[in-house]
């Protein structure tokens, strides 16, 4: 039940690089955002440990003190930013209904959704306790700490695939543990594995458990899902390719997405099929998945955002 209404020019939902980036735009631009921060503020990063790709950053940051950081750029120009989340919408009309928490309804002129993507796990207690060291579901974002060292990789996709070429440029040597006996990824992507001397794929296998020494990862215990035999792969990263899941639930019925659960965007833009709604970062770009270009998606964000609300004033004047 909603008890209390507020109205707002732009609401931003989520607190990653696309929602600060957004925020900081939208207030230096004076439309005086709020966001709504999400159960995770400050969102993937705050997961990881060093960022040594985020310009800006010479001697590389910790992914929570960025995200710090970002935050109170946005404050500084004024983002009120409140922890809560979003738990329904209703785009049917301008201004846009937002309910928070269930109980608080806003309406804005202009959302901007940045709400991001999640990473699936695997779902091993060894896989949280080891991850920020030696277990990442990023390759490019942590692939660098492992040069010249051997790695595991799980995944059969186009991202796993992706990722293990990557990895194989960087380490010694790239397994790649595949539950099939086959792979998802597509046939050129199959290849450029395939033909890559340094990865070794390993099909018809699951991830058992990743073995430590209590500070780092030592090692991957694997099963052949036919046999059951188990064999524990020397290594010092682990690396989890098994997909992402967009954080789309509560615009299902009112945004376009794709079969997978990305928001859709007018390329070029960060337009959705609805007037006054923006959708910036990871919840609409399964693709390249960086904080960076998350950022530079939030910027778009609240420049679209701010054009929309002046072609509107200016449609008010004419007809006045
Ligand atoms: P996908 O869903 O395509 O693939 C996930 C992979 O992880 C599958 O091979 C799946 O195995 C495997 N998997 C899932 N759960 C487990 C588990 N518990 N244990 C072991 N393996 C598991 O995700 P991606 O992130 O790879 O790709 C998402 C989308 O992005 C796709 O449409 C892809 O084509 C696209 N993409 C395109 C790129 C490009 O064009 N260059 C690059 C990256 C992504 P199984 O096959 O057995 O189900």
């Amino acid at each position: 039940m909603s008890e209390e209404i507020e109205h707002v020019k732009c609401l931003i939902i989520g607190s990653g690089p696309a929602g600060y980036t957004a925020a900081i735009y939208a207030a230096r631009a004076d439309l005086k955002p709020v966001m709504y921060t999400g159960m995770e503020p400050g969102g993937q990063l705050t997961q990881t440990t060093d960022v040594d790709n985020f310009p800006g950053y010479p001697g590389g940051i910790m992914g929570p003190e960025m995200m710090e950081d970002f935050r109170k750029q946005a404050e500084r120009f004024g983002t009120d930013i409140r922890f809560g989340y979003v738990s329904s919408v209703d785009f049917s009309s301008l201004p846009h209904k937002v309910v928070v928490d269930e109980i608080k309804t806003i309406t804005a002129d202009t959302v901007i959704i940045s709400t991001g993507a999640t990473a699936k796990w695997l779902g091993l207690p060894s896989e949280q306790q080891y991850n920020g060291f030696g277990v990442s579901a990023c390759a490019v974002c942590d692939g660098f700490f492992f040069k010249g060292q051997d790695v595991a990789i799980v995944g059969a996709g186009d991202t796993a695939a992706e990722e293990a070429t990557y990895l194989a440029k960087l380490c010694r040597k790239v397994y790649m543990i595949v539950r099939r006996d086959e792979f998802r990824a597509s046939k050129a992507m199959v290849h450029r594995v395939l033909n890559t001397p340094n990865i070794e794929v390993i099909y018809n296998s699951e991830t058992k458990e990743i073995l430590g020494n209590g500070k780092n990862v030592t090692a991957v215990r694997i099963a052949n899902n036919q046999t059951g035999a188990e064999t524990d792969l020397p290594v010092e990263g682990f690396f989890v390719a098994i997909g992402h899941k967009p954080n789309t639930d509560i615009f299902k019925g009112w945004l376009e997405m794709d079969e997978t659960g990305y928001l859709k965007t007018i390329p070029g833009t960060t337009k959705t099929n609805i007037e006054g709604v923006f959708a910036s970062g990871d919840v609409q770009d399964h693709y390249y998945r960086q904080a960076v270009t998350a950022a530079g998606s939030g910027c778009m964000a609240a420049l679209d955002a701010e054009r929309f609300l002046a072609a509107k004033e200016h449609e008010v004047k004419e007809v006045i």
